[in-house]
């Protein structure tokens, strides 16, 4: 089998993926439910672990070589791969949650961001706010995307146009070196599914393609640093950022977004696409 055939799943597996990016998904409500100012990141780990454990999934985080927690939680100039801790979220902190479960083999891989109330503090809070407004909107538009392109390459060059069109004056930054990926027996498949425009289109998009399409944005310059726990990517310039994921598979009647309880209807809205159930 050639590395470019592999990466279309049968409708077989397709349906394996729909639990496992429901329970991811309910991982992500069960942390929601919990972001208030005085709570610790520790503690939004174990929510997401009991929701995964109680619908006998395992965590597809702690299969990650050295990593130990069901969660990333990144706060404020951290972007990504935050790690769960003691650290009490405040008021106007942007955080994004980032959780997948594996179950019966089969993997979900899913991202918000939200930012706490501030009164003190309304600019700050407004201009992040923005942040994650745009940057899950830019997701929304890659997922829209997919639904229409030929090739993998259309849904990079949807994000980066939707930055481009609704970032403040200045632009925002899209982080090149994370992008997303392929996903199914394993949370990182092939292919990489970049942030932005390249100039190689990528594979054809097809039923049975699998992908977690994730946007990584910043307030600043794109540049960010591994942090000295071996984890954490932060922004170099120490401005914040934003990222929002979702599973996504393609099939034979259209796409259905695997980690939202919708199929990503309600997201996909504005775009004109309307999901269709895996058959
Ligand atoms: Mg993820
Ligand atoms: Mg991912």
């Amino acid at each position: 089998m050639s590395l470019r055939r592999s990466i279309y799943k049968s409708p077989a597996q397709l349906r394996a993926m729909v639990e496992p990016g429901l329970i991811t998904a309910a991982a992500l409500d069960a942390v929601r439910d919990l972001i208030a100012p005085g709570v610790t990141t520790a503690e939004l780990d174990a929510a997401a672990s009991a929701v995964i454990t109680g619908r006998g999934a395992k965590s597809n985080f702690q299969m990650v070589r050295g990593y130990r927690h069901t969660i990333c939680a990144s706060v404020n100039e951290q972007v990504v791969h935050g790690i769960p801790g003691d650290r009490a979220l405040q008021p106007g902190d942007i955080l994004s949650i980032d959780a997948g479960a594996e179950y019966k083999g089969w993997n979900g891989d899913s991202a918000f961001t939200v930012v706490l109330p501030d009164p003190a503090r309304p600019g700050i809070v407004a201009e992040r706010e923005q942040l994650s407004r745009v940057t899950e909107g830019s997701l929304w538009a890659g997922i829209a995307a997919l639904a229409r392109a030929r090739h993998i390459g259309e849904v990079g060059a949807a994000i980066e146009d939707h930055i481009e069109a609704h970032a403040p004056d200045g632009g925002y930054g899209i982080l090149r070196e994370y992008v997303g990926h392929g996903i199914g027996r394993k949370m990182h498949e092939s292919p990489s599914v970049f942030n932005y425009r390249v100039s190689d289109p990528g594979p054809e998009v097809r039923p049975g393609l699998v992908l977690a399409i994730e946007p990584m944005v910043v307030i600043g310059d794109q540049a960010t640093f591994v942090e000295d726990d071996g984890w954490t990517v932060s922004t170099l310039d120490g401005t914040a950022g934003s990222h929002w994921e979702h599973s996504v598979a393609v099939h034979d009647d259209g796409i259905w977004v695997l980690t939202a309880p919708d199929g990503g209807a309600a997201g996909l809205a504005p775009f004109g696409v309307t999901p269709r159930e895996i058959a």
